[in-house]
């Protein structure tokens, strides 16, 4: 905490602009994309890994979460990150912690319905790294679409001094989208979780088709979604991309679908913006 203070200084003494890719580590070609485009956006590129207890709910996969710094370090060197800050959770959440950052209500739908507590639990990390690194910009994934959204909101709400930007979704050639909780997948599992990126996609053809129908497009993803037995849905879900807010009727401003389910044991979600041409 101390050498990352003292980093921090020597960067801001030197008017050097600060770019932070928070993670969890487990480091895939998602966040090497993440680390590769931060250098458009200023100097130091400042990789963090925490898998932040905060954000993980009772019977959740904290404890199993894959952990493997050393791969990470290696892929850390070779993207060419500036500095990394890998901050343990008795530096992060000492004895009598009791702040939390909670958003009231983009962070209540979709994953937050299912997993109460996860948002603030992320707000919280991400303020106390923001305030810890003082970034000039941040990035994050829009894998993580609403999370995204729930940071972006936080930084406006707050004033927070911090440009944040959303990076495209990386994903395997056939399609599934890069995520460290892939690795729980049976071969079976991951066979099946194509099923939701092909729905997505499905969904965002019909959408380019003209359909402007919430209902309609729900029944295309739904319609794939069937055949799919080890498939567990959670949700699937036409959004606006700015408030997540769900479309009374038609859906006539910038949108985004999106899915959660559980594949065999693993939580998995992923999204499409679908965008007016
Ligand atoms: P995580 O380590 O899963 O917390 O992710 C750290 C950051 O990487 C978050 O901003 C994620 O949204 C982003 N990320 C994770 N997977 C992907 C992906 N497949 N493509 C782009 N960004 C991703």
């Amino acid at each position: 905490m101390a050498e990352m203070r003292e980093a921090r200084h020597g960067w801001h003494k030197q008017d050097l602009q600060v770019v932070l890719v928070p993670t969890m580590g487990a480091l895939h070609d998602g966040h090497l994309s993440l680390f590769s485009q931060a250098r458009n956006y200023g100097d130091i590129v400042l990789a963090t890994i925490f898998v932040n207890p905060k954000q993980f709910g009772p019977g959740e996969d904290f404890a199993k979460y894959p952990r493997m710094i050393q791969q990470d370090i290696e892929k850390l060197t070779m993207a060419r990150v500036d500095a990394a800050f890998l901050p343990n959770a008795a530096d992060m959440y000492p004895q009598g912690f009791q702040t939390c950052v909670s958003n009231k209500l983009m962070s209540k739908s979709l994953c937050g319905a299912s997993r109460p507590g996860h948002f603030d639990g992320v707000l919280t990390v991400v303020m106390k790294l923001f305030n810890i690194a003082q970034p000039h910009v941040a990035l994050f994934g829009k894998k993580d679409y609403q999370q995204w959204r729930i940071i972006s909101q936080m930084v406006e709400d707050l004033n927070m001094p911090v440009r944040v930007i959303g990076c495209e979704t990386i994903r395997d050639q056939d399609g599934l989208a890069k995520s460290s909780r892939n690795a729980y997948l049976q071969p079976d599992d991951r066979q099946q979780a194509l099923a939701l990126s092909q729905g997505l996609k499905k969904v965002n053809e019909l959408f380019v088709t003209g359909e402007r129908r919430p209902e309609a497009l729900i029944e295309q993803f739904n319609k794939i979604i069937r055949d799919y037995p080890h498939i567990d849905l959670d949700y699937f879900s036409i959004r606006s991309q700015d408030n997540l807010a769900e479309f009374s009727n038609l859906v006539d401003s910038p949108a985004v679908a999106l899915v959660a389910a559980h594949v065999g044991k693993t939580r998995l979600i992923d999204n499409i913006e679908l965008n007016h041409e």
